[in-house]
Parts: structure tokens; sequence; C-alpha cells
């Protein structure tokens, strides 16, 4: 489906905002295809956005509720009426199947749909009279949010962050990563349409601009969402002026397979196999290590590669029965293979899944060959490392211990899924360290926007989604009217 490229622009005080320089987003399906054009921002242009963000918070934080809701409402019922045209560009620019990129948008509009329904409640001013006076906690808008996102789901990452921060009365400059910048454009340019100019800004580009949007004065929130090695880098360059920060980062996620998981269960077993392999891998939450029972492993292992093989069918995004599409870029190509190949290297067995559907495109794009390891150790870097990419490890453990040992044996702590009979899987979910643990399914398939998401050790500060996620884009503000104003142990 070649087309000609598009064109998009950053947008600073609800205005296009033109530059020369212009980086080109490539079709991983068909890296010779050019799916459109992004501005290269300068840090000049980036001071410029977040000046205007700055400026329009004085007036945007006084306005009334009522008035953001109805104007994020609308930009969802637009965002709603241009699906088709967002879904393809995104399963363009991205390489991801059409069915996940709508996926994608159909979570995006259920998080602000939830966010405009509970943001009156969750921040309403919160009133005490008690034994000593009246309290009263308000819970106000923190200033300019510099929102960053990275390339494997731009949509909803950067909707979980602009939902919450424009409701509760902050502006907002937001950079997508230089991987997935088209659809993510679309998207800002209907929402900054119904806002007030400077309320929402988008500038492109990769570190500079991020380092002034993380170190700027005037910027008094982080949102982030990417890896944890670029989260080191945010933290140093925020240090200065001590900044808010949600972090959403990288993860490992185990899945634990207990002894009582029936194999023979066709439906679990595909929702085990979606779970790694969705999105070809390329999801912070999808389940990278499996570990399995010792009792049931050779049966486990044949079944699911049995189920993979039905499930798993690489091809074009547009193509019927489609399921996996190329990986986003060669480079994360390059560093999936590297883990396989050194897993290989050291003894294990890498068994190839599913169906190539085209072998001429499959050779044109960033397109890898998903694949099962066998054979892995704990310390190999398979196993150790994200690998964010269509492959999976299996390991064996001998017994419960063994397995939470194995499954908290990591400096992430997203998400974990443990399959099993379901009291069973609970008892051993709560010795599990993540943020969250889903039982009998994983991935996005167990995802509900109601309910906080984030990591704990080195996944990330904070939560997204649910009334925390509404929450964290405001500051307690306590005001406090005593009865009597003197304390007593003080002289008069
Ligand atoms: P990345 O960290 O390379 O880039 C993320 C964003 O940061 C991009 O926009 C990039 O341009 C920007 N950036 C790069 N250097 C910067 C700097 N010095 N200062 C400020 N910004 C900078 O991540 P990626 O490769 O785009 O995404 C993959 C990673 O994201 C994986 O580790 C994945 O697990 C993680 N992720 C986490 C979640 C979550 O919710 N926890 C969700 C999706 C992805």
């Amino acid at each position: 489906m070649s087309k000609d490229p598009i064109k998009i622009d950053a947008i600073i005080n609800g205005e296009k905002y033109k530059v020369e320089k212009q980086e080109p987003r490539e079709n991983p399906t068909h890296p010779d295809e050019i799916v459109g054009y992004a501005p290269v921002n300068s840090r000049e242009d980036t001071v410029k956005a977040i000046d205007v963000a700055r400026e329009t918070f004085i007036t945007w934080r006084e306005s009334p509720m009522d008035d953001r809701v109805e104007r994020m409402r609308k930009a969802i019922q637009k965002i709603k009426d241009q699906t088709p045209e967002i879904a393809e560009l995104l399963s363009r620019e991205h390489g991801k199947p059409l069915y996940d990129s709508e996926g994608e948008i159909a979570v995006s509009l259920m998080w602000m749909e939830y966010a405009c329904d509970n943001v009156q409640e969750v921040l309403k001013n919160e009133v005490q009279e008690h034994d000593s006076g009246k309290t009263i906690i308000s819970r106000d808008a923190i200033g300019v949010v510099s929102a960053i996102t990275p390339w494997n789901y731009p949509l909803s990452l950067s909707t979980i962050k602009m939902a919450p921060a424009l409701l509760a009365g902050n502006t907002m400059v937001l950079k997508p990563s230089p991987l997935a910048p088209l659809a993510v454009s679309k998207v800002c340019e209907i929402i900054s349409d119904e806002f007030p100019p400077g309320v929402l800004n988008l500038v492109h580009g990769e570190a500079d601009v991020g380092v002034e949007l993380t170190s700027n004065p005037k910027v008094a929130k982080i949102a982030f969402t990417g890896g944890t090695e670029t989260a080191k880098h945010i933290m140093k360059s925020a240090a200065d002026t001590i900044k808010n920060m949600t972090l959403e980062l990288g993860g490992n996620d185990a899945a634990i397979v207990l002894k009582d998981f029936d194999v023979n269960d066709e439906r679990a077993m595909r929702r085990l196999v979606i779970s790694n392999f969705l999105t070809a891998g390329q999801i912070c939450m999808i389940a990278k290590r499996i570990y399995v029972d010792r009792a049931i492993y050779d049966e486990f292992v044949e079944k699911y590669i049995d189920a993979a093989n039905k499930w798993i069918r690489v091809g074009d995004p547009f193509g019927d029965n489609v399921t996996i599409g190329p990986v986003n870029n060669q480079k994360q190509v390059e560093h999936v293979q590297n883990l396989i190949d050194d897993a290989e290297g050291k003894g294990a067995k890498v068994i190839k899944l599913g169906e190539i559907m085209d072998e001429d495109l499959f050779e044109q794009g960033y397109f890898m060959h998903p694949t099962v390891v066998l054979g892995a150790n704990q310390d190999d870097p398979i196993v150790k490392e994200e690998q964010f990419g269509p492959t999976v490890p299996i390991l064996s453990f001998k017994d419960e211990q063994d397995a939470i040992r194995l499954a908290n044996d990591s400096i992430y702590g997203l998400t974990s899924s443990v399959w099993g009979k379901e009291e069973h899987a609970v008892d051993v979910a709560k010795h599990i360290q993540a943020g969250t643990t889903m039982i009998n399914t994983a991935a996005v398939q167990g995802l509900d926007v109601r309910f906080p998401f984030g990591g704990v050790k080195q996944s990330g500060i904070g939560r997204e989604y649910g009334d925390e996620g509404l929450l964290a884009y405001t500051d307690t503000h306590v005001i406090n009217i005593p009865d009597d104003k003197d304390l007593p142990y003080i002289p008069e």
C-alpha cells in the first residue's frame, strides 16, 4: 500500500510550526518506502514551546473543569471518527498489524473516556470539619508537563499522559519517538485544535530536545515512558530543578506456569502465546520469560509449540489473517538477534514458530522469524535482559519457592503472570515483586484502564491509569483553618 509521504509539523501555541530539517520515517514492512517526514526541532524551538506552555498555564489552571472535559470529549469523538485513517498510518509507520493499531486506538479512547468520566470526582476538593477547625485538601495542577514517549505504543502512551494532564489544568509539551511520530502527531493535532492555543504543544526530535524538556526550569513535571537507561539520564537532567516525575520503564516480565495448569486448555495456551508475541513482542508488559514446573515441562513445551504454530502468522500488517508484522526498526532486529545468537552459542535450542505468509516480503522488511529458546540459563542475556522482540525463553523450576525466586531475580518489576488453578495462582502471585500480576492471562490482555499501572524496582516510579493516573498530574494543596491559630506551647 504505497502512498505519497505525508509531512507533519510541530505545534506551538496552537499553530503549525515549520522547520527546514526533516527526518524520514520508513515503512518497516518495505523500508524503501517513506511513510512520512517529521520535523527535527532544535533546543531553541523546544524552549519556545515550553515558554508558551508556561504562559498559558497561568490562565488554563483557572479554567472551569466542565469546559476542559467538554473539550476533551469533542477530541475523543473526532479521534473515533478518524480511527480508520489513524490506524492505517500507524500500521504503516510502525509495522504492527491493522487489528493491533485499531486496538491501540480503542484502548486510548477507553482511557480518555475514563478520565473524562471520573476526573471531577477524583480531583474534587475534600473539605474536613474536625475538632480543631477546618481543612480543605485541593488537587492543584502542577504546571508545564514534559511528556516523552517511545515508539512501541505511541498513541496510547501519549494519550495516557495528555488526558489526565490537560483535564487537571496543566499544560504540556509532548515529544514522541522519531521511530513512530506520524499517527501520534495526527492525534495531537486533533486534541490541540479543541483546546486553547498553548495548552498542548508538540515538538519532534531526539535526545537534545529531550534534554531541554527535562532540564528547563519552567517544566514542573516529567511524564516519561521508555527505556530504563534513558530514564537514568532524565533523572540526572531533572535533578537541578527537582521535578515531579512519572517514569514507566522497561520490563522483563515472568510468566510462571504451575503444575496444575491444564496444558490441554487450548484457549489458555493461545493466550499465553499472544502474551509473548503480540506486536512482535515489542511491548513493555509482554511475558518475556516463561518458567514451567518441571513436572509438566516436556508436555507444556510440546503443546506450547503447537499453539504458537497455529496462532503466529507473520506478514504484511494489512494482509489477511496476519497476526504479527515486522519489527519496528533494524537496530531492534539486531538487538534481538544478538540475544538469540548468544543463547544458541551457549548451547540453547532455538525453535522457529509459526508461518511466514510471504517469503519475498519477509526478505525485504525488518521481519524476524518468531522463536522459542529452550535450555537457556537464568543468567544468560536472553533471560536477564529485555528482548523486546519475537522470541521467548522457556525455563523450568523445581518448586514454587524456586519459581518465585527466579521471577524476582531481576532488576525489573513491571508486570508478571501466574498460570494454573486460580486460587493457587493467586497465592503464588502475592510473592512476586511487580506493579501488576495477572492470573491466566498476561500483557495487554489483562490490562484494565480503571486500575493503576506501573512498575516497581527499575521498571518505574508512579502509576498511570486508574484514579492514581489522574492524581499523578496534581499537587496536593492543603488549606488549613484552625479554630485556635496560636500554639499553646509558644509563650506570649
Ligand atoms: P527510549 O528510552 O530509547 O526512548 C523513549 C523516548 O525518550 C523517545 O522519545 C526518545 O527520543 C527519548 N529520549 C532519548 N534520549 C533521551 C534523553 N537523553 N532525554 C530525554 N528523552 C530522551 O525507548 P524506546 O526504544 O523508544 O522504547 C522502548 C522502551 O520503552 C522499552 O524499554 C520498553 O520496555 C519501554 N516501555 C515501557 C512502558 C511502560 O509502560 N513501562 C511502555 C512502553 C515501552
